[in-house]
């Protein structure tokens, strides 16, 4: 099972990482979280990635319900970690910020994936100066 999801991941960044003419980083696909991660923030729920040694690590179960991750969720994280990637090989930015930007190309990669059409992501200002995604808002379209 891992290794075939392995290899789909590998086929992913070959041809994304190829698309955009940088180096193609590394996965490694786990079955649950590591215990030690070195905690970069909430989002990094199903993954992360090591600006050092360009190495994407995705796992497949929640660290708290082990429940299996979803085919969508696992690509959309994919995806982000990819475009941290991006951000440090395409964009030669110091840091990869998860900015509204970042948001908008994570989605786009991930839209254009799956085949489906992008959605208008719609954004609600919570405090301090932060911005989070409207689900509800973005998934309705309107
Ligand atoms: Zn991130």
């Amino acid at each position: 099972m891992i290794s075939s999801v392995r290899q789909a991941c590998t086929e992913f960044l070959e041809v994304a990482s190829g698309f955009y003419r940088v180096r193609q980083p590394a996965i490694r696909v786990l079955a649950a979280r590591p215990l030690r991660v070195r905690d970069v923030g909430s989002i990094e729920l199903f993954g992360d990635y090591d600006y050092e040694t360009m190495l994407i690590r995705l796992w497949m179960r929640t660290a708290i319900r082990k429940q299996v991750t979803s085919f969508g969720t696992f690509l959309s994280t994919l995806c982000h970690e990819f475009c941290h990637h991006l951000d440090c090989q395409y964009f030669r930015f110091r840091q990869s910020w998860h900015t509204r930007g970042f948001y908008e190309r994570t989605a786009v990669l991930y839209h254009h994936a799956r085949g489906t059409p992008v959605k208008r992501l719609f954004w609600v200002e919570a405090p301090g100066g932060l911005w989070r995604i409207d689900w509800p808002r973005t998934n309705r379209g309107v």
